[in-house]
């Protein structure tokens, strides 16, 4: 099998497992991955992650231009925006993950550091998740509210509609997003509780040990 070939299995694979634990419902979430020939495979737009055939998927070549495969979501411009301010971006993973959302939605959620710091991975794993505002879905400003980050951080969350996690490859990107929505169920379950958070100094020791994006 091409090597191509394996990564369109791969994404199919992975989306069906996202699909199966409810992490995204319906037709909703997409993914985007680098080809060896610096273009992308992206899910199409309306299809579901729960069966996606690997033929049909949307071909970029390294210039942009759709090569093959089914039209691509809609939100195309939110994986375009990684990819052009983060060099080391090889995928993206969109959902509409339900605690991540329901998080986005409270008062008290921090725009700049939406993620209490509760544990060890979901600070590795994803470093300061930025909250951005509400956009119209397809909304190219969404974009450009990205873009606006300067590649300074691999993961935002979509105010009333999902995070976006930017990754070195496919695995690592769906990783990071599960770290994401597993955090955020966490900071729901344990509101009002008074959780213990990680210290600044536990969290400025894996920031130096793991190379986080912090600061
Ligand atoms: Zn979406």
């Amino acid at each position: 099998m091409s090597s191509e070939a394996r990564l369109r299995e791969q994404i199919c694979a992975m989306a069906r497992s996202i699909f199966e634990r409810g992490l995204t419902g319906g037709s909703s979430g997409n993914i985007s991955v680098r080809t060896e020939d610096g273009g992308l495979l992206v899910t199409p737009t309306g299809s579901s992650m729960g069966s996606l055939d690997p033929a049909r998927l949307s071909r970029f070549d390294a210039s942009g231009r759709l090569i093959g495969g089914d039209e691509p979501t809609k939100e195309m411009p939110l994986h375009a925006a990684f990819y052009e301010t983060r060099s080391t971006a090889g995928a993206v993973v969109h959902l509409h993950s339900c605690h991540s959302v329901a998080l986005s939605l409270l008062p008290d959620t921090d725009p700049d550091n939406m993620l209490p710091p509760l544990t060890a991975y979901g600070v590795m794993k994803l470093g300061k998740v930025v909250m951005l505002p509400y956009f119209m879905p397809g909304d190219p400003a969404m974009g450009d509210a990205i873009r606006g980050l300067a590649g300074k951080r691999s993961a935002v969350m979509l105010a009333h509609h999902g995070p976006v996690v930017a990754g070195k490859d496919l695995e690592s990107a769906v990783y990071a997003i599960e770290e994401l929505e597993e955090t955020a169920k966490l900071a729901l379950l344990t509101r009002g509780l008074n959780p213990k958070r990680l210290t600044d100094a536990q969290i400025r020791g894996l920031v130096t040990r793991f190379n986080v994006e912090w600061d």
